[in-house]
């Protein structure tokens, strides 16, 4: 369905912009033809091809090469440390690595450039495309509770499924074949909603690239010049692009559709988005990287109060909350979120069973998010253990203490979020040290070889004796109200 989509795409518009950054322009032809190029290589090989790189146009032209081919792609940001960039490619097993652009990191995993391959004579048939729904489309890290990186796998049955859920969406179908907005990285799996839609109904990816975000008057420049009529974005984004007055209808004429998802949506966003943009559609969406993005989602604009996240009844899997012992609960009784369905992922690389399991012979995700099920709608109300979410970055406190616990010195580690005005705004580390702590710096120093920017402490507290709670655990709680006090 989403390479027939494509297909057509290609032959009847071949000149229309699939994928735009700040400086290249592809069109359909040109994608459906280096894809082809790039597939007949792909197919001599097997398993997952690791592709690193950032908005290079030559990105979108892997992932769909490894559709062709049915090979999974697994995309990496060059902006993260070699040394973790190779630990996600030992676990991935990833025989194949493919690299957009020039990046140090790159060399490190050893990668081939992508861009030459794309000129190849010979071309794969589309009688050869791997069209089998249950193998992987594509393979994403996340962080992990458990020290390292964790890799999800998602079939191609459940990106499909994805596509076709949000284009029906009517606040998406609204904005046709016109220009989305790309602001996530490639390796964040907000990235499938900018994608593949677009792509499946033969409109114009415009991607931001990261020094046009890094900087206001170039984003306004790159947004104003977009034309774009939807925005895939978090929160996090929104608050940056709204911190200036030039972020408005003035701006941005043609935007029908803000489609937020991976952290929780302040209703005063919404309602500045509504001032500043007449007649706005604002989604928010709901999902882990393991249910293939998003699952559900509802229009907030003119809501007020704290806000859904979702319509269950037409959801792109069936949302389920669950009792203590998996059992569903009733609609009205708070529980854990678990998703059942064509969204739910293949499992993590490795098998470990983590979330995924079965419920009645149905495929199920437990989310370990709090949410509970009212007047048809999905409210979250948290999560269940330490994730947390950070610029809309996944984190798992256990994977930052992992590395800080990796040093001789330390004792004792733990990792928690720094909150203001109910946001959290960074990392905290709490660290019990068998000797003289080295400065804040420093540590930062050690930790940048290993984590990627984002997950870095920003505030370093050394503690004779971690608090401990009734049953001799870390004291968490008491942890955060002794950084509260400070
Ligand atoms: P990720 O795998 O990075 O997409 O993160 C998934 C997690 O992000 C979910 O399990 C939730 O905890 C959180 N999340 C995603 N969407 C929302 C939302 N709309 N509101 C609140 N939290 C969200």
């Amino acid at each position: 369905m989403l390479l027939d989509a494509i297909a057509r795409h290609a032959s009847q518009t071949p000149e229309r912009p699939a994928y735009q950054n700040r400086t290249q322009t592809l069109t359909y032809g040109q994608l459906w033809r280096a894809a082809r190029a790039l597939a007949v290589r792909l197919r001599a090989g097997t398993g997952p091809v690791l592709v690193c790189g950032e908005k290079e146009a030559g990105m979108p032209v892997c992932f769909l090469g490894c559709l062709m081919a049915g090979r999974p792609w697994l995309p990496v940001d060059p902006q993260q440390p070699a040394e973790r960039l190779l630990k996600i490619r030992r676990l991935s097993g990833a025989a194949d690595v493919l690299c957009c652009g020039s990046h140090p990191a790159a060399a490190a995993l050893g990668a081939v450039q992508a861009e030459p391959l794309f000129g190849a004579e010979k071309l794969l048939d589309p009688a050869q495309f791997a069209v089998n729904p249950a193998r992987d489309a594509y393979w994403m890290f996340t962080s992990g509770s458990t020290g390292a990186p964790k890799g999800v796998r998602i079939p191609l049955s459940a990106l499909e499924n994805f596509v076709e859920w949000m284009l029906g969406l009517p606040a998406v179908a609204a904005c046709g074949a016109g220009v989305n907005v790309n602001q996530a990285r490639f390796s964040f799996d907000l990235s499938v909603a900018d994608l593949w839609p677009t792509f499946a109904a033969g409109g114009t990816v415009r991607a931001l690239e990261g020094a046009e975000q890094g900087d206001l008057p170039a984003l306004y420049e790159a947004l104003g010049r977009s034309g774009a009529r939807r925005l895939v974005c978090t929160p996090s984004f929104a608050r940056l692009c709204l911190c200036d007055a030039a972020f408005c209808k003035d701006l941005l004429p043609h935007l029908e559709t803000v489609f937020f998802c991976g952290e929780t949506l302040a209703p005063r966003t919404v309602r500045t988005l509504e001032k500043r943009f007449e007649g706005l559609r604002i989604l928010n969406a709901y999902g882990p990287t393991e249910a293939a993005c998003a699952v559900t989602a509802v229009e907030v604009q003119g809501r007020e109060g704290t806000l859904p996240v979702g319509r269950v009844a037409d959801a792109a899997s069936r949302l389920l909350i669950l009792d203590e012992q998996g059992r569903p609960r009733p609609e009205g009784l708070p529980g854990e979120i678990a998703i059942a369905g064509p969204s739910v992922g293949s499992g993590y690389i490795g098998g470990e069973a983590g979330g995924f399991g079965t419920l009645a012979g149905q495929k199920v995700y437990r989310t370990g998010d709090e949410g509970v099920i009212r007047d048809g709608l999905l409210w979250h109300l948290g999560r269940r253990d330490r994730q947390i979410k950070y610029k809309g970055y996944r984190i798992e406190p256990g994977e930052v203490e992992a590395a800080i616990l990796a040093w001789d010195e330390v004792r004792a580690a733990a990792v928690l979020p720094l909150r203001s005005g109910g946001e959290v705004r960074g990392l905290a580390a709490a660290v019990e040290w068998e000797k003289n702590p080295p400065d804040p710096a420093e540590c930062s120093a050690r930790l940048r070889h290993t984590l990627p920017e984002y997950m870095l402490p920003r505030r370093w507290r050394a503690v004779e004796r971690m608090p401990v709670n009734e049953r001799g655990k870390c004291d968490f709680a008491a942890l955060e109200r002794m950084l509260e006090d400070e």
